[in-house]
């Protein structure tokens, strides 16, 4: 298969930071990405997976193999599953489905990037996670190749969270998701712009292809799209505090938004927060937090992932002095500043330099 050496990553992340993967594949089939794995020249060379880029902070150059999976294909198995393989655009795989007559995953349409990334946080909207609908998925072992099969239960699934982003990162590559969908409508309408926008429609379109046509055009009115306006969709994590400090900031601030979860805690808007610190619409440079939706952390042009890091920094210093709230990064973080690939012309493990982008195994 195809390896390039030096290859950019500047259009391959929706945030549009300059990096460059010292050796970069795209595998199309599990079959390929195996062989590529195992084959002895890139033994003990780092390897990282790239899907859409929808959900990275390029902090700089990736040393190393970066794979990206483009194996494609949706069938369905037996037992009501869809069968989905990794290199799959996501919402097409959403639209696809609900024209074939499945039901389940029109909230979780237009969210960017690849099927095989979306276990990876979990990826959830408007009241639905990836996780309400995923029967297991199978996954292949960074270090070995090894194919290996994962029930949901074994994906430890949370709030944006998986054992892909926090126990096991870097480990994996998912190259094949089951999906459990339903025949029968049983449509999630439980926010409020949702349920009125639906609840408008003609009768004969409430159903799935409404609801998702409903979600497309709040979501288009709501987020910037990257292609116009580099960002990574929402960049910090919506923060989960205790009861008591939930009453004492609900003192200190009564229009505090708040949601009471079921082991009694509160999880609160992080857009809130962030907007009271003034943060909202606010430029420094080339990066912003969008004028609309203060969660989005915007690229103007020209930033670097070290300029994203330190704005991003700046953001949750002042919501932590104003709230004592701690803010999580939502987006994943790759690659190292400062860390210009040494091996630009030279390799660690057998294949030989090439110029930028240049193919050097054919294997
Ligand atoms: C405008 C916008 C709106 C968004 N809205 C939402 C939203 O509503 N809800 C939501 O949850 N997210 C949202 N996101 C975030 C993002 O779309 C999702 O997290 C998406 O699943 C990322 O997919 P990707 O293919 O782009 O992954 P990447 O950004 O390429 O990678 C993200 C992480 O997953 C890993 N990874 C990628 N592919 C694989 C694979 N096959 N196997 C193992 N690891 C892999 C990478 O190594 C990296 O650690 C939004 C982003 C944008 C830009």
């Amino acid at each position: 298969m195809d390896v390039r050496a030096d290859y950019p990553l500047d259009n391959l992340n929706t945030l549009r930071l300059p990096a460059r993967a010292q050796w970069y594949a795209e595998p199309a089939s599990t079959e390929a990405l195996v062989a590529l794995l195992r084959e002895p020249r890139w033994r003990g060379v780092p390897r990282t997976v790239l899907g859409g880029g929808s959900n990275l902070v390029l902090a700089g150059d990736i040393s190393g193999l970066v794979i990206r999976p483009m194996m494609r294909g949706l069938r369905e198995l037996p037992g009501g599953l869809l069968e989905v393989q990794a290199g799959e655009e996501w919402d097409s795989v959403v639209a696809r489905s609900i024209e074939a007559g499945w039901q389940g995953l029109e909230n979780l349409s237009l969210i960017p990037g690849s099927a095989g990334a979306a276990p990876v946080q979990n990826i959830g909207a408007y009241g639905v996670e990836l996780c309400h609908h995923l029967a297991g998925l199978e996954a292949v072992s960074l270090q070995n190749g090894q194919i290996h099969h994962f029930t949901a239960e074994q994906c430890d699934f949370g709030y944006r969270e998986s054992r892909f982003k926090s126990a096991e990162p870097g480990q994996w590559l998912i190259t094949r998701l089951q999906l459990r969908l339903n025949r029968a409508p049983v449509l999630q309408l439980g926010y409020a712009d949702l349920s009125e926008r639906f609840a408008a429609l003609p009768e004969s379109g409430r159903n799935a292809a409404g609801l998702r046509q409903v979600i497309c055009q709040l979501r288009r009115e709501k987020l910037p799209d990257p292609a116009a306006l580099p960002n990574a969709g929402s960049f910090f994590k919506n923060p989960v505090v205790e009861a008591a400090h939930w009453a004492a900031l609900r003192e200190r601030f009564p229009a505090i938004v708040g949601y009471p979860q079921a082991d009694g805690r509160v999880k609160l808007a992080a857009g809130w927060l962030i907007e009271q610190a003034g943060w909202k619409g606010r430029r420094h440079g080339p990066l912003g937090m969008h004028e609309r939706q203060a969660l989005v952390l915007v690229n103007h042009g020209g930033a670097s992932g070290a300029t994203v890091l330190a704005f991003a920094e700046a953001v949750r210093e002042s919501v932590q002095t104003m709230f004592q709230v701690q803010l999580e990064q939502e987006p994943v973080t790759l690659g190292s500043p400062g860390q210009a690939l040494q091996a630009r012309r030279s390799s660690p493990a057998g294949p030989p330099g090439a110029p930028g982008g240049d193919i050097i195994t054919n294997a």
